[in-house]
């Protein structure tokens, strides 16, 4: 990612537009809790205080991707001042999540790429999350069942330290949060509510009456969109950011068509404990999906493991020492050998012609990954699809994150992408300003389309086509497959770039 964004300097000034005091715990339990007097009274509190309620900017969904673009908007300099409603029910955001750091991990968890990294201390806040529980990894070993071939990939191979840090979802969220509330002159109103409908009027010519229009009639010349919210409440704005997730209300009233369709595979996560630290990231495929072995710091590790939903339902529900032998056959010797470490000749000397320069890993043997003793978790399960919004931006609308693309989560880079869209449209949003545009300008918000509609369609159809070969079992097929394994493996240009581009540090998977 490019960076743009200017470090925060934290000062002690709270602008935030409720009393600090309804987010401590007591506070947020009294505006989160079925008492619906008491939550009214609070919700009042939140939100009265808007001038006119009209906002520069709405995001809908405070999930971790609203929460990076508010953040983003927040550090830079032309964006700080923009006056910006958050609108998500989720009681996360009302509430200052007290996480422990020695408390038992949580199962949602994401695997965050160097350039997430560096996107999280631009705009301070990987600060927070070095304060809870997360695990950095340097090295990675991807196989499958057929035991034809294995690639073992190191950070070393790219002059780095790490390739990625997994980090629970709700210590990325709560860090996020916790940087916003340092802003210093940021303006932001949380709204406790979910967006139902959103109104836009076509854009008429302006007329210049000499004193500052109002919301309604800005409404009616086009200038602002209204949203009315689930509690009754409505507001304006410019722009109106859809961040809402894979099942967006503001893609459906914008009328943004999507493309995709369901994978015949549900994902199931849990945690589990070895007797030792696990300091790598595993991932086998197996016929009817791959598992992934996160090193989650402590001796967790995060299991994510794709199967048909009926298998899904069985292994939410079998008692927790089956499961656990089910997690541990499946990591090792279940329907199938382990991998040879030099099936194509030792040191891959079947690629010698291409092999001059070997990657430091290219000699790592094959390893069986740490044995689960212990669930830790509960086992949760999500059904899995691909979806790509057809336009990413319309007339005072613009999508970001799962509400514009979802993806496989078999090389963890959903939430990621959902960072980058987040960093690319403050960056727009910043040079309009400086350039005096109409933040809410489709022809403005199509430069963030541009940047990033291609970069997303080039992921969503490499993790499509990974999960379309890793899926069958046929025999030339797992030939192919062993090729690319090795391929990976020891042809050193091949193995860089696919680091670098899973990093978020290349653009396009191309040879350089
Ligand atoms: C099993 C699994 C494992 C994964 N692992 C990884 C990983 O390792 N790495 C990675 O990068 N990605 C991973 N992902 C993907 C990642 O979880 C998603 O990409 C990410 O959660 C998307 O974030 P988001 O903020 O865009 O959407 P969401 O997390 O869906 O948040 C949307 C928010 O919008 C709110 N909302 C919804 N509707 C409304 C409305 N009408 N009004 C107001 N608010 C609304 C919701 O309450 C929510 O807070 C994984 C996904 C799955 C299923």
């Amino acid at each position: 990612m490019n960076r743009a964004i200017v470090r925060k300097v934290v000062t002690t000034v709270h602008t935030w537009k409720f009393p600090k005091k309804a987010f401590s715990n007591d506070a947020a339990a009294g505006v989160y809790s079925a008492d619906s007097v008491q939550r009214n009274n609070v919700e009042d509190k939140l939100c009265t205080t808007t001038k006119m309620d009209e906002y520069d900017v709405a995001i809908v969904g405070g999930g971790m991707v609203g929460m990076a673009l508010a953040c983003a908007l927040s550090s830079m300099p032309l964006t700080k001042h923009l006056n910006v409603a958050i609108i998500d029910s989720n009681p996360a955001l009302g509430r200052r999540d007290c996480i422990k750091k020695d408390d038992l991990p949580d199962s949602r968890v994401s695997t965050v790429t160097p350039a997430t990294i560096s996107f999280f201390k631009d705009v301070g806040a990987w600060e927070y999350v070095q304060q809870h529980r997360h695990a950095y990894f340097d090295k990675m070993q991807v196989w499958d069942y057929t035991g034809l071939g294995y690639t073992r990939y190191n950070a070393r191979d790219v002059g780095k330290e790490i390739l990625g840090c997994v980090v629970e979802n709700k210590v990325l969220h709560s860090s996020l949060l916790s940087c916003l509330e340092q802003g210093a002159d940021f303006q932001k109103t949380i709204y406790p509510s979910r967006l139902s409908s959103m109104t836009l009027q076509s854009c008429s010519p302006s007329k210049e009456t000499g004193f500052s229009p109002s919301a309604t009639t800005l409404y009616n010349r086009g200038r602002l969109a209204k949203l009315d919210l689930s509690d009754g409440k409505s507001l304006y704005a410019k722009l109106v950011v859809g961040a809402d997730g894979g099942k967006s209300r503001v893609r459906e009233l914008a009328g943004i068509k999507t493309t995709g369709w369901s994978y015949p595979q549900n994902a199931v996560i849990c945690t589990v404990e070895h007797d030792v630290e696990n300091k790598c990231a595993w991932q086998r495929f197996l016929p009817s999906g791959p598992i992934a072995l996160l090193p989650m710091g402590d001796k967790f590790s995060n299991i994510v493991w794709s199967m048909k939903p009926k298998e899904s339902s069985e292994h939410k529900s079998m008692n927790e020492d089956d499961f656990v032998k089910a997690v541990n056959k499946a990591l090792d010797y279940d329907y199938g050998p382990r991998p040879r470490s030099s099936f194509m000749g030792n040191n891959g000397d079947g690629f010698s012609w291409l092999t001059a320069a070997l990657t430091s890993s290219a000699n790592e043997h094959f390893e069986v990954p740490p044995k689960a003793v212990k669930l830790v978790s509960e086992r949760m399960a999500f059904p899995l699809s691909l979806m790509h919004a057809n336009d990413y931006a319309s007339n005072r609308v613009v999508l970001i994150g799962d509400a514009a693309h979802t993806v496989h989560p078999l090389a963890g880079q959903g939430v990621n992408l959902g960072f980058e869209d987040a960093f690319s449209l403050s960056k727009v949003i910043s040079d309009g300003i400086a350039v005096g545009s109409d933040i809410g300008e489709v022809s403005l918000l199509k430069k963030y389309e541009a940047e990033r509609k291609p970069a997303n369609i080039m992921m969503t159809a490499i993790l499509d086509g990974f999960q379309k070969a890793y899926s069958r079992d046929f025999g030339p097929l797992n030939i192919l497959r062993a090729a690319a394994f090795h391929g990976a493996q020891y042809i050193a240009p091949v193995k860089r770039n696919i680091i670098a581009y899973a990093s978020g540090e290349q653009k396009w998977p191309l040879f350089s």
